[in-house]
């Protein structure tokens, strides 16, 4: 960490003067091995699913004779190349998002409209699994920033919200509040909780705390890193509290869009 890189060019000035220009590049290096980590993970999370595709397709054209295990070895098939096609759409947005630091053309969104649709998302899992998905809180804020990314932010939170709901039937409460400024979007669920020494780490890229205590091991261990993001895009954070065993809140705080921005959102 402490190591600083300097690139420095040395040019002669006549006989007796050198001038040296140094530069630090310490920022770029550390960009670079941020990089070669994102794509070592990225290699090592799509080969799990593709080596599963590829023995599966073998495991199929030797089954042709048995119709029940046909049938088993294509739902296994379509099943992990939904997980390919998933994974790599969240790559796709992750990358997205990390080379934009903001938004380039912020619009007026109506926060009431990003929680319908982040719930409409949502609705077919959380009845194939009882979860009854309740919103309710203040109605009317809007906030300045993109508001299909802010439907993917929530969604992912409600999916999480859904998958790691430990009961069945559960409850997931989607809460929106809004004062001095900030409007927060509490996503709340009464699931496995998070154990306190991992809270911290559940937003890094491809974290997953235990893969077998989800109800379906499909997660890629993106999607927070996404809503983390996506959060910082919008010049927001998210935090998250939770209990093991209880239950979970993750919350989005985002600024508030006020009538002074009005201007700078609609030029854009
Ligand atoms: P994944 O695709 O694995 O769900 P995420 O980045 O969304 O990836 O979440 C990272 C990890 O954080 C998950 O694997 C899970 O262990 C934990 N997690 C996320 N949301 C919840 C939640 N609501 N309740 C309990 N654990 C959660």
């Amino acid at each position: 960490d402490a190591n600083l890189y300097l690139f420095v060019r040395v040019a002669r000035l006549g006989a007796r003067y050198i001038l040296l220009l140094a530069e630090d590049r310490t920022e770029a290096y550390r960009l670079d091995d941020v990089r070669r980590d994102f794509v070592a993970n990225i290699s090592h999370e799509l080969k799990t699913p593709i080596g599963a595709v590829s023995l599966l397709a073998e495991a199929l054209s030797f089954a042709a004779d048995d119709p029940d295990q046909v049938r088993k070895f294509a739902k296994r098939l379509s099943k992990e190349s939904e997980r390919l096609a998933r994974i790599t759409q969240e790559i796709i947005e992750l990358s997205r998002l990390q080379a934009a630091d903001a938004l380039a053309k912020p619009e007026l969104v109506s926060i009431d409209h990003v929680v319908s649709l982040a719930i409409d998302q949502n609705h077919v899992v959380a009845d194939a699994n009882s979860v009854a998905l309740v919103s309710g809180g203040d109605h009317g804020a809007t906030v300045y920033g993109d508001e299909s990314l802010l439907v993917v932010a929530l969604h992912n939170l409600i999916a999480n919200a859904i998958q790691y709901s430990s009961s069945s039937p559960a409850r997931v409460g989607i809460g929106v509040s809004n004062s001095g400024g900030i409007v927060e979007i509490a996503v709340t669920d009464q699931g496995v909780g998070i154990p306190e020494e991992d809270l911290d780490r559940v937003f890094e890229r491809f974290f997953r705390i235990d893969p077998a205590r989800s109800r379906n091991t499909g997660g890629s261990g993106l999607g927070l890193s996404i809503v983390k993001h996506v959060a910082h895009n919008h010049g927001g954070d998210v935090r998250v509290w939770s209990q093991l065993g209880s239950g979970s809140t993750f919350t989005i705080r985002l600024p508030e869009a006020t009538t002074a921005e009005a201007g700078t959102g609609e030029e854009k």
